[in-house]
C-alpha cells in the first residue's frame, strides 16, 4: 500500500469513527427524549385519572368534547416545529386524548352505569371506502356523544330501512345508489329533500323515519366560506344527483344557474327543474360565469389528469369549486389555482354535509375542524 493510500484509509477510518460516535450520541438523546415524553404522558394520564374521579364523584359527564376540540385547535395554532403535517399532529394527539378517555371511563361507568350507544350507519353500495364512519365516529368521540357509526352495504334499500327501524338506529346516511329510491320507504320528508327528490340523511324519531338532504346545505356552506352567491352567474357541470342538490342551493341563495352536461336530455331536464340556462358540455366555449362548480366524476382518482373543460375557459377572477375529494386537488383546481382563482375543494362540502347530519342526529353543533382533520388524515393515509 502506498503512503497516500494508507493516509486516505486512516482518514476514512477516523471519519467513520466520528460518525459512529455522533450516531451513538444522537440515539442516546432520542432515548432521553422518549423517556421524558413517556414521563410527561404518564403525568398527563394521572391528571386525567384524577379529573375522572372528581367528575365521577360529582356525577358530571366525564367526557368533554368541547374541551377536546379546543385542545386540537390550540395545538394547531401552536405547532411551529417539525410536525408540519396536520395529519401527524392529529393522530398523535387523538391517541393521547383517547388514552386519557380510557383511563377516565371506568370512573364514569361506575358513576352512571353502562349506556348502550346510539346507532348510526351509512347505507349504500359500495360503502367500504366511505369516509363517513371515520368522520362521524371522531366527531361523536370529540363531543363525548355515546354513538357508533358503521358502514352497511345494501342492495335492497327497503330491507335496509326496515332493519334500521327494527334495530332502532338513531340515524343514517344514504349514499349511491339509494338516495332517490329510499324516499318510498320513509315516513316523512323534509321540505328541501322533497324538492330535490333525494335523501342523504335519515333521522329516527320514536320510530318515525324522516328523510333530509344535507348535500345542498353542505355545498352552500362550503361556497359561502369564499363567495356570496347572490346575483352571481353560477355554472354547474353535470346534471346528476349532486348537481340537483347544488343547483337547488344556488337557486335558494339567489344565484343564476347555468347547467352544462354531456347528455343533452338530462341537462335540459335539470335546467327546466331549476329554471336555469343550459349549454351542452360539447359547447362549453359559449360559457361565461362568475362561479364554476364541477359535479361530475371527471378528474377523480385514478383519472387525475382529466378535466371537465379546457383550461383556457378559466379566468383569474372566477371562483372554482370541485365536489370531488379524491384527489383533494383535482386537475381543475390545480389549473384554477395557477391562474389565481379562488378555489374550493370537495372536502369542504363533504365535511359540511356531515356536520349538518351530525346536528340533525345529536342536536349539537358539529366539531367541524375535528371532522375535517379526521377525513384529511384518512385521505393522506390512503
Ligand atoms: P350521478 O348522479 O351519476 O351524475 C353524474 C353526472 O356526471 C351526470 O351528469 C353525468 O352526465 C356526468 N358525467 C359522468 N361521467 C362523465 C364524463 N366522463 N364526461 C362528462 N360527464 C360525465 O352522480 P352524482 O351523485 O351526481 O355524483 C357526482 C360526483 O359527485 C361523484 O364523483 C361523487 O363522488 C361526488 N359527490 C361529492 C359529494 C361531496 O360531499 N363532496 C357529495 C355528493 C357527490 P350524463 O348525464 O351525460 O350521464
Amino acid at each position: 500500500m502506498s503512503t497516500k493510500q494508507s493516509k486516505d484509509s486512516a482518514q476514512s477510518t477516523t471519519k467513520s469513527g466520528q460518525n459512529d460516535l455522533r450516531l451513538g450520541e444522537q440515539r442516546k438523546r432520542i432515548d432521553q427524549i422518549d423517556q421524558q415524553v413517556l414521563d410527561l404522558l404518564n403525568q398527563r394520564l394521572e391528571i386525567a385519572r384524577e379529573i375522572g374521579e372528581i367528575k365521577g364523584r360529582r356525577s358530571t359527564d366525564v367526557l368533554d368534547g368541547r374541551r377536546e376540540t379546543e385542545i386540537f385547535q390550540k395545538l394547531l395554532e401552536l405547532n411551529q416545529g417539525r410536525l408540519l403535517s396536520r395529519k401527524a399532529l392529529f393522530e398523535i394527539f387523538a391517541r393521547i386524548i383517547s388514552a386519557s378517555r380510557e383511563i377516565q371511563i371506568p370512573h364514569a361507568r361506575s358513576a352512571s352505569g353502562f349506556e348502550a350507544p346510539a346507532l348510526f350507519a351509512v347505507i349504500g353500495n359500495p360503502v367500504s371506502h366511505s369516509l363517513s364512519p371515520i368522520m362521524h365516529n371522531h366527531a361523536f368521540s370529540a363531543i363525548g356523544f355515546n354513538g357508533v357509526y358503521i358502514p352497511l352495504e345494501a342492495d335492497d334499500v327497503q330491507s335496509a330501512i326496515s332493519g334500521l327501524k327494527s334495530l332502532n338506529f338513531t340515524g343514517a346516511s344514504i349514499t349511491i345508489p339509494h338516495k332517490e329510491s329510499v324516499i318510498d320507504f320513509l315516513d316523512d320528508l323534509d321540505d328541501a329533500a322533497g324538492r330535490i327528490m333525494a335523501v342523504n340523511t335519515i333521522v329516527n324519531s320514536d320510530g318515525r323515519l324522516t328523510g333530509y338532504n344535507t348535500d345542498w346545505s353542505g355545498a352552500m356552506r362550503a361556497l359561502s366560506d369564499k363567495v356570496d352567491i347572490k346575483g352571481k352567474d353560477v355554472a354547474i357541470i353535470g346534471a346528476g344527483g349532486a348537481a340537483r342538490a347544488v343547483g337547488f342551493g344556488i337557486k335558494a341563495e339567489g344565484g343564476r344557474t347555468i347547467i352544462l352536461n354531456r347528455s343533452i336530455p338530462n341537462g335540459e331536464q335539470l335546467a327546466r327543474e331549476l329554471d336555469a340556462g343550459f349549454i351542452p358540455l360539447s359547447e362549453v366555449e359559449k360559457l361565461d360565469c362568475d362561479v364554476l362548480i364541477n359535479t361530475t366524476p371527471i378528474g377523480m382518482t385514478p383519472n387525475v389528469d382529466d378535466m371537465c373543460l379546457p383550461k383556457t375557459m378559466l379566468h383569474h377572477n372566477m371562483v372554482v369549486m370541485d365536489i370531488i375529494y379524491t384527489p383533494l386537488k383535482t386537475k381543475l383546481l390545480r389549473e384554477a389555482e395557477k391562474i389565481g382563482c379562488l378555489c374550493i375543494d370537495g372536502l369542504s362540502m363533504f365535511v359540511y354535509q356531515g356536520a349538518e347530519q351530525f346536528a340533525l342526529w345529536t342536536g349539537q353543533e358539529a366539531p367541524v375542524e375535528i371532522m375535517r382533520l379526521a377525513v384529511l388524515s384518512a385521505l393522506e393515509n390512503s
